[in-house]
């Protein structure tokens, strides 16, 4: 057993990843590596190391059965710059520990986040948490950061005129937008990264969000590349199927046992397993590889 060192992440250590117009991501820290999941796991059978085929071959069994806990050995710490809107949806993720740059202590910096052109959308017609696939029209979009960035120019000249006057930064502060930035150093364990990563990494999810998502995933495939490998091939890359769907498949792959796997349910017996809004979100499965 030894004190991992992965050359790869040590040589990353303190680099800054930019995302959006002023975030950025550097991984601090971290604890362990492909190494040590494969360590950790091999306690429960009382065996060392073995060939690196072996030891790859391990990890994507502990991944692909969700034996989870030789993942929480690997830790990685995270110095984090984000808007307030991204970080307000970072946060709900519980199974990490953060420490963040305090308002009431500090003066905020003049650091606001403006959308790129070609982000800034219109509501969508069909997701009433997300926007329109299509960028505005060039001078529309302007239009919208030249608002944005008004607002935020004002807010922040109000904020500075109250601190001038001596007011507590606690209070001067309430009134500042949630593009404003903030920072944080974040720290979580490989398991849960792979599970912050598996939602945040979603379609569904908010660009902004997934952008950071993407940055963390590069980072943490220096720390433990194998591991990496293996939450891309089955967690990201995978597609699973409810039972109907899985009949269904079954059905149209000419399985004869196809029907059995509904046959505990008394209300599909004898009926077509799938219909109308989940027969759509099925194919729509079948051709993207993606949950809807
Ligand atoms: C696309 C998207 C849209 C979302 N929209 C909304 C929204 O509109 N409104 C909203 O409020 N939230 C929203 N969320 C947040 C979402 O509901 C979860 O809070 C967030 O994704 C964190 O997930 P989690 O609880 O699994 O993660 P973590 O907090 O990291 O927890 C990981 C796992 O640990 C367990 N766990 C941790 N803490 C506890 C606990 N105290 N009690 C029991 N089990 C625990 C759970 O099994 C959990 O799955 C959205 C998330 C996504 C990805």
């Amino acid at each position: 057993m030894a004190h991992c060192v992965v050359p790869e992440a040590e040589a990353i250590l303190d680099k800054e990843y930019p995302v959006l117009d002023k975030g950025f991501i550097r991984l601090v820290d971290y604890l362990g590596g492909d190494e040590r999941v494969v360590q950790s796991a091999r306690v429960s059978y009382g065996e060392g190391t073995k060939s690196y085929r072996e030891d790859a071959g391990l990890i994507d069994y502990l991944l692909r059965h969700q034996h989870t806990s030789p993942f929480e050995q690997v830790v990685l710490t995270f110095h984090v710059k984000l808007p307030i809107f991204v970080a307000r949806q970072w946060i709900r993720h519980r199974t990490a520990r953060l420490n963040e740059i305090s308002g009431r202590y500090s003066v905020m910096k003049d650091d606001f986040y403006v959308p790129a052109p070609e982000d800034v959308a219109l509501q969508s017609d069909d997701n009433k948490q997300g926007r329109s696939a299509e960028a505005l029209e060039a001078a529309a979009a302007e239009a919208v950061r030249v608002a944005m960035a008004g607002g935020q120019r004002q807010s922040y000249g109000d904020y500075t005129a109250l601190i001038d006057q001596g007011i507590a930064r606690e209070l001067a502060r309430i009134n500042l937008p949630l593009s404003l930035y903030t920072e944080w150093y974040w720290q979580i364990d490989l398991h849960n990264l792979f599970h912050f990563l598996a939602l945040r990494l979603d379609s569904h999810a908010q660009k902004e969000i997934r952008l950071y998502a993407e940055v963390l995933l590069d980072i943490t495939k220096k720390v433990a590349p194998r591991c990496c490998e293996s939450f891309e091939r089955h967690t990201l890359g995978g597609v699973s199927f409810s039972r109907e769907e899985f009949a269904e498949l079954k059905r149209r792959l000419g399985d004869s046992e196809a029907d059995s796997i509904t046959a505990g349910s008394t209300e599909l017996k004898g009926k077509a397993a799938l219909t109308g809004k989940a027969l759509e979100r099925f194919e729509e499965k079948l051709k993207s590889g993606k949950q809807k």
